[in-house]
């Protein structure tokens, strides 16, 4: 185990101006929290955190995140609380624990990979301080270098699969090469032993032939580089990792002969120049493969890679590798986002703003130039305007900020959106409409009755979700105008004793300029033309007769004869073809009227509605409307207006008593308040008038309520 002071003297090799004080109460506040705890190998719990702490030393980060790494477990493993850490290490520290904490519980539950990269955005995503990730990154090395003591085989493989799958990307992602590739190769050993294994004996076989042939050719190169004018050109040599031989072998369909084929060598050099006058160099003293040259130094990598790539005929006659590039290339090609904070650290503490990694990381991303680079740069631009939810099994679901239950739906599948009924959000029943946030768990109840709704189309964000409810809406809507336009034309009809034939329509469909029949029906349910104006055409010589005729309002008509039924409209959806007026509330069992507004159906108003004055002047836009008395499912909302007793409890017996008669209060609005009365209304949904005048004598037994009545216009 590192000890105290060991721990504290590496963090001030880089960092002389560390704070020491808070290192060394974050190791002792660690210590104390884990207590007796253990791991699996038998070790004290403590040890790990030590060691994560240690690995992020090696890559020179500042004191927060080696005290982040000390505390990283504390609150998922012990009593301790967010609270108690922000209380002894303050609210930045607070902050960096509890985004581990975070990540810690986001599991892949999911077997698929192919939602890989959806996680590896999650995590990214809410690692706002990308030193969250890095501790994260560090505390799965640490882990996998110990993953060999977990005893249930299943458990490591799923740990393996996973740092496979998303945490080595991570680290690519990020620029950190080498905890890239170690953890891939811990990885591979739990994945694939036998193969690791026989990379490991093929390697040891050819080395037992051609000996140490990485340090003959280092030899070699520097010689070379040193008689040509490059006396600190340092060289590096080495074989490959087994895992990045074994993915070689695979990609590339091929065995490896020689030992050549599996080595890199690395020419690192002072300065820029140095680098293109190295290549030059070895470009005239061996013979160049062709086709292997690569300046990344013009062109970077997406995640901020700077080298030249060259291959040449060398030393021994081997056909090798060489990456060259300056010690400052080096090492954010080794440690990526961590490298470059080292660099920046000092002008990040002149300007005051200490930590931008996130955004120097797309400022790296910014400079890239190739197609596919543009396209990774906008992805990760994008995730910052992203949420991602999780499906009960487990899978991730992108989505754009501000997204809903119903959007998550359609991204699931659009039958899914299309029935939608209800959402879970982490288990609790939630409205449609919520705003999902990153790593919610979001389960979609469906029912095979449900369509997409209107409404909908006021919340939706993404692209598939508005098309559907909008291309369902429209479809329906056509539906809807078209029903009631016929049923319209038939009561025209009807009036006259003509039955309506959808032949005798036919032939006046070019006058109307519309192909069919059921265009023609829409076109008058939506009022474009009445249902008289039609028979007119249809039969010119009954213009005349016609002249007498009005339609009259419903409640100054003689009884209606046996031919002169009005139209129904309850089968029609609310919202469409047909609009119930927000001034009266009409309910069934309500005599009512509709009113024809051009381009927009019918608006049904009850026949004492004091908004009608304003039609008196156009009888032509007056239909005679009826429910459909059969219709149960539907609910309603009448409007009532009331004057209550203004003392505790008065509100809450109201209800009480209104919830008694099955009304739910939907709305509640006080529009005048005094000292003794409120004055209010109150929106109750209810299955037809009598329902709702029956809630209304129940209230007029209160003696807390002075008056009740049904609002009107
Ligand atoms: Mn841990």
């Amino acid at each position: 185990m590192i000890r105290q002071f060991e721990l504290v003297e590496r963090v001030k090799s880089y960092d002389p101006g560390t704070d020491e004080d808070a290192l060394n109460r974050a190791y002792v506040f660690a210590m104390k929290a884990h207590g007796a705890q253990t791991r699996a190998s038998g070790d004290p719990y403590f040890s790990h955190p030590l060691e994560v702490a240690g690995i992020l030393t090696d890559l020179k980060l500042d004191a927060s995140t080696i005290i982040t790494a000390l505390l990283h477990d504390v609150v998922e493993d012990t009593e301790t609380s967010v609270e108690d850490i922000e209380q002894v290490f303050g609210p930045q520290i607070g902050r960096l624990v509890d985004g581990v904490t975070k990540l810690g519980r986001l599991e892949l539950q999911s077997e698929e990979t192919r939602y890989a990269e959806n996680f590896r955005k999650l995590l990214l995503a809410m690692s706002e301080d990308i030193r969250v990730l890095l501790v994260k990154l560090a505390d799965r090395l640490h882990n996998m270098q110990t993953l060999h003591h977990i005893p249930a085989e299943e458990k490591r493989r799923r740990i393996a699969r996973e740092t496979m799958d998303i945490y080595a990307p991570l680290a690519e992602r990020i620029g950190m090469q080498g905890l890239k590739d170690e953890l891939e190769d811990l990885a591979f050993a739990e994945l694939n032993p036998d193969g690791r294994e026989a990379v490991i004996e093929r390697l040891d076989f050819l080395k037992g032939q051609e000996g140490d042939l990485p340090s003959k050719i280092v030899e070699e190169l520097r010689g070379k580089l040193r008689a040509h004018g490059l006396p600190r050109a340092e060289v590096l040599g080495r074989i490959k990792r087994p895992y990045s031989i074994w993915r070689k072998m695979q990609r590339k369909n091929v065995a490896f002969e020689q030992l050549s084929d599996i080595m890199a060598f690395r020419v690192v050099v002072n300065d820029l120049a140095e680098c293109y006058q190295a290549l030059g160099i070895l470009h005239a003293v061996y013979p160049v493969v062709p086709g292997r040259f690569k300046d990344y130094i013009s062109t970077p990598k997406p995640n901020g890679y700077k080298s030249i790539h060259t291959a040449v005929i060398g030393p021994e006659r081997q056909r090798i590798e060489i990456q060259i590039r300056t010690r400052e290339m080096h090492e954010v090609a080794e440690f990526g986002v961590a490298a470059h904070w080292q660099y920046k650290q000092d002008a990040q503490n002149v300007d005051g703003r200490q930590y931008r990694w996130v955004r120097e990381l797309l400022d790296i991303l910014e400079h890239a130039s190739s197609p596919e680079e543009f396209l990774e740069h906008t992805k990760l631009e994008m995730f910052q305007d992203q949420v991602f939810c999780f499906t009960p099994k487990g899978a991730v679901i992108a989505l754009p900020r501000g997204a809903s239950p119903v959007d998550f739906a359609y991204a699931v599948h659009s039958e899914v959106g299309d029935t939608c009924v209800g959402a879970k959000v982490n288990g609790r029943i939630v409205q449609l409409r919520t705003e999902l946030h990153n790593g919610d768990q979001v389960e979609i109840i469906t029912s095979k009755a449900q369509t997409p709704s209107p409404d909908w189309e006021q919340f939706v964000v993404t692209g598939k979700a508005k098309a559907r409810v909008r291309r369902f809406v429209r479809m329906k809507e056509r539906e809807q105008y078209g029903e009631l336009g016929r049923q319209m034309l038939q009561k025209a009809f009807r009036q006259e004793n003509y039955d309506l034939t959808e032949k005798a329509l036919e032939g006046v469909l070019k006058r109307y300029k519309v192909e069919t029949v059921a265009d023609l029906y829409v076109l008058v349910g939506k009022g474009h033309h009445s249902g008289r104006e039609v028979l007119e055409a249809v039969f010119p010589g009954i213009k005349d007769r016609g002249k007498v005729r009005k339609i009259i309002p419903i409640a100054r008509r003689r009884k209606s004869k046996a031919n002169d039924t009005p139209v129904p409209i309850t089968g029609l959806i609310p919202g469409m073809a047909v609009h119930y007026a927000h001034c009266c509330h009409p309910l069934p069992g309500d005599r009512i009227v509709g009113i024809v507004t051009t381009g927009k159906g019918v608006t049904i108003h009850t026949i004492d509605c004091e908004t009608l004055e304003n039609f008196q002047a156009t009888p032509e836009r007056w239909v005679d409307v009826a429910w459909d008395v059969d219709e149960k499912d539907n609910v309603f909302t009448g409007r009532l207006h009331l004057v209550v007793a203004n003392e505790p409890g008065s509100l809450g017996s109201l209800s009480t008593v209104i919830g008694k008669n099955l009304g739910n209060i939907s709305n509640l609005k006080i529009t005048h308040r005094s000292q003794d009365f409120f004055e209010m209304l109150i929106d109750v949904q209810v299955v037809d008038a009598k329902h709702l005048s029956n809630i209304i004598a129940a209230l007029r037994t209160m003696p807390e309520v002075t008056t009740v009545e049904r609002a009107r216009g």
